[in-house]
């Protein structure tokens, strides 16, 4: 059985007609049993996307809240994208690389310059990289994104690079495993065919099932850890949101492995887009209910925000359930290095550096984490999934989390962000509840102030 025959269409749209019939005291129910931390079905789900109501809105986000907090505590993980090239030769309407777009400036990073724009990235503090590009077979192909991947390992202290790319052959994938990328992310931006179509009219990115199956393929290849999403704003979100699970619920039975992470993006302006005006535009709150959804559905699923949205509603989304950010992002090939607004995918809307949103997060009460350790020691795919289940991920995560933010403090913050960094890290420790591990995490933040690094 394939993906597409398990996200249909009629299925999608009788579970939200199903879920409009479920009363608000059945809604609240719904929201009650998510407490517990083991998840909903499709059903619940459907249910809860139909919520309008501020109160239950309300109870919807208190709950979100403190299953993040049971299962992540309050770390965020924290990472930067790095664009290697905006050729491309298809047409997604909405996007600024679309072939048809003549406007952008087109360049392709040689290994040279992708060591340049990662040492940048690795300046600002970050230890985890999102590698993207556009899709052209003769400029970013499998070993333009491999040897990409491998300078970057070689060349700076990157400890994990997860790579947002085009569908590929099986044979592919199984180079993208050989030089260890971490997670391979896809978004099939709406799973509404009809829209697809619209929205992808040329190029191999108009074969929808070619683009749906493609994570069957990368684990056919050994590649267990993957992220999906929509673009928000091609088609009704509650459709999309309850597809996006339905397909993260088909991997989970056909592998036992979730998506590892699911990211939220919503369609921004972009250069030139062939769309003038969103056709489902999603608010702020229903972006929120949103991750609270997700949240409640897939508690051991991250959730990656970009800056794509604005810091006010950023600031909010991390209290909500978003697991990972992105922060001091540029996305035009070379952007770290020189401003080229002509080379944009799309307009960022959060422009503050890392340092200011490490110190935003502290404020809020989270611990930036640049932890990397799962992916090293082999902690994917169906592993990974047994210790987050269970929450156990929490007694390798709180103490990875704090040091990776010491070595942050330790090399690169300022002044302000230090002192704001070492209150949240004594808080933090007194978190640790096993007395042999929070000696342990002591001990290793001493190592990290004489100098050590990478203690994980
Ligand atoms: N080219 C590959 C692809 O399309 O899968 C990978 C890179 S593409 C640059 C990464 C993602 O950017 C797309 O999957 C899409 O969801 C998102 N994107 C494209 N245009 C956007 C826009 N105008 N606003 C927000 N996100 C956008
Ligand atoms: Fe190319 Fe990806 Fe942009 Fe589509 S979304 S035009 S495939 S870079």
């Amino acid at each position: 059985m394939k993906a597409y025959e398990v996200i249909r269409e009629e299925r999608i749209n009788t579970l939200l007609e199903e879920g409009k019939k479920i009363d608000r005291k059945k809604r609240l129910e719904i929201i009650e049993k998510a407490r517990d931390c083991y998840g909903l079905t499709l059903e619940e789900a459907a249910a809860l996307l139909q919520i309008e109501d501020q109160e239950e809105l309300e109870a919807l986000f208190e709950a979100a809240r403190e299953i993040k907090e049971h299962i992540y505590g309050s770390r965020i993980v924290v990472f930067a994208p790095l664009y290697t090239s905006n050729e491309c030769t298809n047409n997604c309407l909405y996007c600024g690389f679309r072939a048809a777009n003549k406007s952008l400036h087109r360049r392709t990073l040689n290994t040279k310059e992708i060591l340049k724009e990662a040492k940048a990235i690795e300046s600002q503090g970050h230890k985890r990289i999102l590698l993207v590009c556009g899709e052209d077979g003769a400029k970013t192909h499998i070993d333009h994104i491999t040897e990409a991947v491998k300078t970057i390992y070689q060349g700076a202290d990157i400890r994990r690079i997860n790579v947002n790319a085009a569908p590929m052959e099986v044979e592919d994938f199984k180079k993208l495993k050989a030089v260890g990328i971490g997670t391979y992310q896809i978004f099939q931006e709406t799973y509404h065919r009809e829209t697809y179509q619209k929205m992808h009219p040329s190029g191999s990115k108009s074969d929808y099932d070619y683009r749906l199956t493609a994570i069957e393929r990368a684990f056919e290849a050994g590649v267990d850890d993957f992220g999906i999403g929509v673009l928000l704003g091609l088609y009704d979100y509650k459709f999309d949101v309850l597809a996006t699970l339905m397909h993260s619920q088909y991997m989970d039975d056909k592998y036992h492995v979730g998506p590892h992470t699911i990211s939220i993006p919503r369609l921004r302006p972009a250069l030139d887009s062939a769309i003038k005006e969103t056709p489902y535009p999603v608010a702020d709150w229903e972006l929120k209910k949103i991750v609270a959804v997700y949240r409640l559905t897939l508690p051991y699923t991250g959730i990656i925000l970009s800056t794509r949205e604005e810091a006010a509603l950023r600031d909010e989304l991390l209290s909500l359930g978003v697991s990972q950010i992105s922060a001091g992002s540029k996305t035009n090939p070379g952007g770290y290095e020189e401003k080229d607004q002509e080379g944009e995918q799309f307009e960022t809307s959060d422009e503050r550096s890392l340092d200011e949103m490490l110190q935003v997060i502290c404020e809020q009460g989270h611990l930036p984490s640049f932890c990397t350790a799962c992916y090293r020691a082999k902690r994917t795919g169906e592993a990974f999934m047994e210790l987050a289940k269970d929450a156990h991920i929490h007694e390798f995560c709180q103490p990875n989390a704090i040091m990776t933010f010491k070595e942050n403090l330790e090399d690169y913050a300022s002044e302000e962000t230090r002192r704001k960094g070492e209150v949240m890290i004594a808080n933090e420790l007194e978190k640790i509840t096993d007395e042999k591990l929070k000696k342990i995490t002591i001990e290793r933040l001493k190592r990290i102030e004489e100098g050590e690094r990478d203690l994980y």
